[in-house]
């Protein structure tokens, strides 16, 4: 599964992706996750060489209409999405190239790409659409707003699936993406090291115990629910079924 993230703030990432289970599927290339800032991408009508040679993009704007904030262009988001749509297909071309060059070729399928663009106002992200995600896209394009967000013509052109987290408004859509990115890549087999330890896929608590059975805090002894020792599978699930 191949993640690309169009956003202004890919540094944002590194230190969530490098972690743990997700560090690990992208060593193992079982996933992977590319960046495309819209700065880098915007028409050079929008950037100004400066004489000490630093470089300044206009990638905001004031709101028409009036209000407070700024919005972001929708040039240089059209142009980083469009990088992403372009990387995707000749990434495609370069491994069917070199796939006809053996002496019996496999049939490649072509990339199937789900665009992602986020706003608070958009449809609640579940792991429902995530699976659905996983097992029929090779890439998804998460779109990054930031500030007042995306002119909205962005999404006229590209017409991509509106999706937020929660009922809260964030400062930007990376720790959206950062939430989908975790949550599909679940999905992908291998992701986890026991595909069946999936929550998703069986009765699970929120409420979970290791050792010590007893633990002692401030002379208060804390047990362990009793059914949870009893060895007994079928009154576990029944106890987690129950809601705790
Ligand atoms: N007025 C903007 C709107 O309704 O889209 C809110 C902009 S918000 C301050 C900045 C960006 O953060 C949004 O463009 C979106 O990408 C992201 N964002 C904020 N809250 C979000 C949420 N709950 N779910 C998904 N994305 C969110």
């Amino acid at each position: 599964m191949k993640f690309h993230v169009v956003t202004l703030f890919p540094e944002s990432f590194d230190s969530y992706l490098k972690e743990s289970i997700i560090g690990r599927a992208i060593s193992q290339k079982l996933i992977s996750v590319a960046f495309y800032d819209p700065r880098k991408y915007a028409p050079k009508e929008l950037k100004k060489k400066w004489p000490d040679g630093n470089v300044t993009v206009y990638a905001d704007g004031r709101p028409f209409g009036g209000g407070p904030g700024m919005v972001l262009r929708a040039e240089p988001y059209i142009a980083a999405i469009e990088k992403a749509i372009e990387t995707i297909q000749k990434e495609f071309e370069k491994l069917d190239a070199k796939n006809k060059k053996l002496a019996k070729p496999k049939k490649l399928a072509k990339p199937k790409i789900k665009l992602v663009y986020f706003s608070p106002a958009g449809e609640k992200f579940t792991t429902a659409y995530a699976k659905n995600a996983v097992t029929t896209f090779t890439d998804v394009i998460f779109i990054c707003g930031r500030y007042e967000g995306i002119d909205a013509r962005v999404q006229e052109i590209f017409k991509a699936d509106d999706i937020s987290i929660g009922d809260y408004v964030l400062t930007g859509g990376e720790l959206p993406a950062m939430v989908c990115i975790d949550c599909m890549a679940r999905q992908v087999s291998g992701v986890l090291g026991n595909f069946d330890s999936r929550e998703e896929e069986r009765i699970s608590s929120s409420k979970v115990y290791t050792r010590p059975e007893v633990l002692i805090h401030k002379k208060k002894k804390h047990t362990v629910p009793d059914v949870l020792l009893s060895g007994n599978p079928k009154l576990i699930d029944e106890w987690k079924k129950n809601g705790n």
